[in-house]
Order: structure tokens, then C-alpha cells, then sequence
């Protein structure tokens, strides 16, 4: 089966109680039982709920995976899957990583004796250097946020093999349909399916998809006992959502690169981070383990002031000053005051993260009006 089909039947089946052809938003806490332990698959809905098997069996076939674990948010999932490991062990991660999972790491876990070492992924000889005795799991963003560098999965998770450490790839920004992470190698797959998965900016959701049996059973028993999972209708929301990923997506892609065109071609713009141009560093791996170059552009501006920056994402229209990524709207933040805000400025600056840096999150609006958004909006600063 094909991307679109199994978005739309990915392990779908028509409601066996009515024949509903959309799964029920089954909200009820409890199932009946006719004898102790005699039901009908479910007892309780932390451990189990007919929804959102539904949107578990749909994700996983989508990343090409047997397994899935839906959570209550993404940083719920990326919770659960760093509880795999124990006290003692040793992580490595990319220097760009998601916010939330910077900090997770360094404030939650680590006064758990859960270590990690944040590291540029996307020179190999780097990982090799940060890797320990007691490694035990490599964390991959690729393409990474807010500066849209790219990672070598399949090297990568080639040398966390060798090392006997998992490789987790967070696919939050390309998403199943740009990039199978599972079949370039990676142990398991996160998301945050509050961006492109869910696609319409109204649930917080998020998901671990894996290949292995023992993996995903102790993802599905951190899952009952942590407790972090989602509710019946936002598992629904999520549903909705993936059955038109692969058409939101080919819009995103095809919106995005005609902005970063537009952006890199004007004359207030100094340089525009976008996987697909020849230009990029790691334009050759993005061609190689991407089938499009996602929805995310970001750009500095020649006016290097923090002001001019701000100024920017206040005069734009169309683009919405806002937080978050990935739904049909497109937004506009700036990642040194906001997303990225927690960084000192020197590390900041360190990881190439400068004051005058914009992202866009590209949705699927004209793109002929989101050029014109720009172009009024460059004008006035
Ligand atoms: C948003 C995001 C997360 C966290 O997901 P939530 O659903 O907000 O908890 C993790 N990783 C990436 C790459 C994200 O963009």
C-alpha cells in the first residue's frame, strides 16, 4: 500500500458495534466485564482504549513500524521513551534540539543520573568523540529547528548499533511522509503529533513507534503505569488528522520552497536555512533520506538587530506571530525571543542561533499571498 492509502486505511476498520466507518470517540473510563477479567479486549482506558488503538495502528503503519504508543503530548512520548533507560546511562544528543527536550533532559532527568552530552549531530566525527562506555541512547532531530540542519540517519544509527545504544529519531518536523527514520535504522520513532500529524493546530498529542516486540512492550507498560495518555477525542482530532497528511504535506513542501526562493532572492534578507537548496551543507543527505524538503524555512536578516527581527513578525498579516508549527496556518516567530528564549545568548550565538533569525512554519494557505505577506512585511521594517 502507498502513503495515501495507508494514511486514510492504515489500520482502519469500520466500527464492529455499528459499522461507523470513522472510529467512535469511545470516551468512557471503563469497560464491563462478564466474569473478572472476561471483556472484550479493554478493561480500563489507561491501558486501553478502542480510539486510540485506532490512531496507534494508523501512525504505526504510516512510519512502517508494528508498533505504537500514543501519549498526551510529544514531550509525553519523548518522556516515556527516555525512561527506557537507567540510571547510570549516558545519552547523546543533537545541540539543536527541541526546546522541551533540552530541557527534560537537563532539569528532569539528569537528577535521575540519566546523562547527556548535546553535541552537532551533523558531523559524524562528533558523535564518535561524545561517545562513552555507558552510552546507551543516541536522540536525532533531523531536520532540526530552528536552524534546518540536517542528520545522516542512517550513519548515525549505524554507529549507535555498533555502540549497543538505541537510536531515537524524533520525526516531529518531516513526518512519515519525507522520511521512514525505522528503515534507515533507527530503533524508534517520536512525535509530536500536535504539529503536522494532528495539522490544524487544536490537539497536543504525541506518539513511539518501533519494529521491536520488547521495545514496545516496555513503551506500552511505561505507558499504564506513567500514565501520560491521551484522551479519547484528541486521539480522534490526531485520526483526522493523518487522513490528509500526505496532501497537507506536498503543499507544505511545494509553499515552502517558493518562499524560500522568494526570501533568499531579497535584497533585506542575508541567508535563508532550507534543506532543499543546493547551497545547504547537508543538501545531499536531505535529498538522500527525504522525499521533500519539509515546511519550515527560517532567515536572518541583513539588518542584524534584534528590533528589526521583532519588528518583522508584528507587521506581517497572513503569517501569525505565534509559537508552534505544522498546521494548515502559517505562523512566524523569532526563536531568540521566543522558542529559543531559555538559551543564554552566548550559547545561543555558539549554535549559530542569531538575534535576527526568523522561522516560518509554511502552511497551506496561496503562496502567492504568503509571498505578498512577506513582501509588504520586509518593506515596513
Ligand atoms: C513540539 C515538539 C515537541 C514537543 O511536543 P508537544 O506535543 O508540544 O509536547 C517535540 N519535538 C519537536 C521537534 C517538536 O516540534
Amino acid at each position: 500500500m502507498k502513503f495515501g492509502t495507508t494514511a486514510v486505511h492504515g489500520g482502519q476498520e469500520p466500527d464492529s458495534a455499528t459499522g461507523a466507518i470513522m472510529t467512535p470517540i469511545y470516551q468512557t473510563s471503563t469497560f464491563v466485564q462478564s466474569e473478572p477479567t472476561v471483556h472484550k479486549g479493554y478493561d480500563y482506558s489507561r491501558a486501553g482504549n478502542p480510539t486510540r488503538s485506532a490512531l496507534e495502528a494508523n501512525l504505526a503503519a504510516l512510519e512502517g513500524g508494528k508498533h505504537c504508543a500514543a501519549f498526551s503530548s510529544g514531550m509525553g512520548a519523548i518522556d516515556a521513551v527516555i525512561k527506557l533507560l537507567k540510571s547510570g546511562d549516558h545519552v547523546v544528543a543533537g545541540n539543536d534540539l527541541y526546546g522541551g527536550t533540552y530541557r527534560i533532559f537537563d532539569k528532569v532527568f539528569k537528577q535521575f543520573g540519566v546523562a547527556c552530552s548535546f553535541i552537532d549531530m551533523s558531523r559524524k566525527e562528533n558523535l564518535k568523540k561524545a561517545m562513552k562506555k555507558h552510552t546507551k541512547m543516541i536522540w536525532i532531530e533531523t531536520p532540526t529547528n530552528p536552524l534546518l540542519g540536517i542528520v545522516d540517519i542512517e550513519a548515525v544509527t549505524a554507529m549507535a548499533k555498533a555502540a549497543g545504544a538505541l537510536s531515537v529519531v524524533d520525526n516531529t518536523f518531516a513526518t512519515p511522509f519525507l522520511q521512514k527514520p525505522l528503515s534507515l535504522g533507527a530503533d524508534i520513532v517520536v512525535h509530536s503529533a500536535t504539529k503536522y500529524i494532528g495539522g490544524h493546530s487544536d490537539v497536543i498529542l504525541g506518539a513511539a513507534i518501533t519494529n521491536d516486540d520488547e521495545l514496545a512492550e516496555r513503551l506500552h507498560f511505561i505507558q499504564k503505569s506513567s500514565g501520560a495518555v491521551p484522551g479519547p477525542f484528541d486521539c480522534f482530532l490526531a485520526l483526522r488528522g493523518t487522513k490528509t497528511l500526505h496532501l497537507r504535506m506536498e503543499r507544505h513542501c511545494e509553499n515552502a520552497r517558493l518562499v524560500a526562493d522568494f526570501l533568499a532572492a531579497h535584497p533585506k534578507v542575508r541567508h535563508v536555512n532550507y534543506p532543499g537548496f543546493k547551497f545547504h551543507p547537508n543538501h545531499h543527505i536531505a535529498e538522500k533520506q527525504m522525499k521533500g524538503f519539509g515546511g519550515m524555512v527560517s532567515f536572518t536578516l541583513k539588518d542584524e538587530s534584534i528590533d528589526a527581527a521583532k519588528r518583522l513578525t508584528t507587521c506581517t498579516r497572513l503569517f501569525t506571530l505565534a509559537e508552534s508549527l505544522g498546521g494548515v496556518e502559517s505562523l512566524i516567530e523569532h526563536p531568540a525571543s521566543m522558542t529559543h528564549s531559555s538559551l543564554p545568548r552566548e550559547v545561543r550565538l555558539k549554535s549559530g542561533l542569531e538575534d535576527s533569525l526568523i522561522r516560518l512554519s509554511v502552511g497551506v494557505e496561496d503562496a502567492d499571498d504568503l509571498i505578498e505577506d512577506l513582501r509588504q512585511a520586509l518593506e515596513r521594517i
